[in-house]
């Protein structure tokens, strides 16, 4: 085991979304302390199907605070692990986070306890990756450590460590992490973005201003390149949602339960409302996303619902695609028990259906992809990132049939991607975030990306004055300061 780099001057050490996109975690040591930023399991949302009980490079008893930039699983799924296996610290987050990972965490728990059970009937042996029956205990563990703290103020977490919480504009309670760092030479300042959200959406509040530091930890996710502006993301669900109308199909759209779902429901109510759609019946058919329905109902002070602002928090502008107070308010459906999802299978359009399962692998998606695939009248909006091998990225191939769960289908849907969904900064927005820190800035280190978009913003951030701008690999350590 690796274990720690003992030094005492203030470093950080890359464990994860180093070059890659998932598994975000980063050891922070400073005179001894030990703080882990984030706890991120290597796939988001519908993992692998049979978790397996992660190990870590350090000794997790050993770690002093773990502090939490959000709730998607790519930066938290792994801290029930870490728990388990000796891990007994506070773990600091924003209120929405912890309430978000309660979800988050017992979704997958649930998951990991049916796979282990249905293996242990199929293969007659007991379950060799996690106990069944201790996946719930150890997310109630987790929780219980959880401290919340609000944005915008600052707590010790460690002797050495102060820590203050940013909006970071990608989903509910998202923040960026500020610390201050009391090292041998005097104190030095760290800030990790986690993930940023888009400017001006007019759904979430926009990010807070990064804070200066000596070292900004960026993620860059999608640093190379520049998204599909919101009234060309509306011109196609038009498109796709007028055609429903007149013909009666049925449109799918797979969404991951958290963030991109409410941001797609959000503007399909907003422009049915506005008349930029036709109004039609939309189903949310995730019994997750309806759980983390209920957590953004809690905090409708993060919503400003259409109305744009700054970075002071002052209303910059009101977007002309959403109304702060429509006249007949939509509301979408959310399908929760396995019956009700098997009952809207059967049904025939025109409505528009949010299904869990992004990439169409798993989740409700599933079942009407197989009622829907061949009907001519129905479309597929894919709204997410299709990896390489996922039947999503299928769907979008130009060829006759497609072949899944056993057979060949005709494929007469309409397949059809709108990519402007996102909730991560695009090239220019990390200009805009980062481009006035140039002079004030140590070190950036740009993590959370495939290599081709981290080096793409690598090279824009040295053009825009950024003397230290590097993409650091796994296991790498960089002195704070
Ligand atoms: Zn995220």
């Amino acid at each position: 085991m690796p274990s720690f780099r003992g030094t005492q001057n203030p470093a950080v050490t890359f464990w994860g979304a180093a070059q890659s996109v998932t598994g975000s975690m980063h050891l922070v040591e400073v005179s001894g302390d030990r703080i882990l930023l984030d706890c991120g399991s290597v796939r988001s949302e519908r993992g692998p199907s049979r978790a397996r009980a992660a190990s870590f490079p350090f000794e997790p008893a050993a770690i002093d605070a773990v502090v939490l930039s959000h709730a998607h699983s790519d930066h938290c799924g792994n801290l029930p692990h870490l728990v388990r296996q000796g891990f007994a610290g506070p773990i600091y987050c924003t209120p929405a986070t912890r309430d978000l990972i309660a979800l988050m965490l017992g979704d997958s728990a649930r998951i990991q306890e049916e796979d282990a059970r249905v293996h242990g009937i199929v293969s007659g042996e007991p379950d060799d990756g996690l106990p069944s029956v201790s996946a719930r205990h150890w997310v109630e563990q987790t929780l219980s450590q959880c401290i919340v703290v609000p944005y915008n103020e600052s707590v010790q977490v460690t002797p050495h460590a102060e820590l203050r919480l940013l909006d970071a504009g990608h989903i509910l309670g998202s923040a960026m992490v500020a610390l201050t760092l009391a090292g041998p030479r005097g104190d030095v300042t760290l800030t990790f973005t986690g993930d940023l959200g888009r400017r001006g959406l007019p759904f979430l509040h926009q990010a807070d201003a990064v804070p200066a530091a000596d070292l900004i930890l960026c993620e860059s996710t999608y640093g190379g390149r520049l998204h599909q502006d919101v009234d060309a993301m509306a011109d196609i669900l038009a498109r796709v949602i007028e055609r429903s109308a007149t013909e009666g199909g049925v449109v799918l759209i797979p969404a991951f339960s958290l963030g991109r779902t409410q941001l797609v429901v959000h503007y399909l109510e907003r422009w049915m409302e506005c008349g930029r759609l036709p109004r039609l019946p939309i189903f949310v058919d995730s019994p997750l996303a309806a759980g983390i329905a209920d957590v953004y109902a809690r905090y409708p002070e993060s919503f400003p619902d259409g109305v744009v602002r700054g970075r002071g928090g002052e209303v910059v502008g009101v977007s002309p695609l959403s109304t702060t107070s429509p006249p007949h308010h939509l509301t979408s459906r959310y399908v929760r028990s396995p019956q009700e999802s098997d009952d809207l299978a059967e049904q025939s359009g025109p409505c528009v259906i949010v299904a869990s399962g992004g990439m169409c692998d798993g989740g409700r998606i599933v079942k009407h992809l197989r009622r829907h695939v061949d009907d001519p009248r129905a479309s597929l909006v894919l709204v997410s990132y299709q990896a390489p091998d996922s039947l999503g990225r299928k769907m979008l191939e130009r060829k006759p049939t497609i072949r899944f769960h056993g057979r060949n289908w005709n494929k007469w849907i309409e397949v059809v991607e709108v990519n402007g969904f996102s909730g991560h900064a695009d090239r220019d927005d990390f200009l805009a975030y980062l481009g006035p820190l140039a002079e004030r800035t140590g070190k950036v280190r740009l993590v959370h990306g495939e290599p081709g978009q981290a080096w793409a913003l690598a090279d824009t951030l040295s053009d825009a004055g950024f003397a230290d701008v590097d993409v650091p690999a796994r296991e790498e350590t960089v002195p704070i300061g």
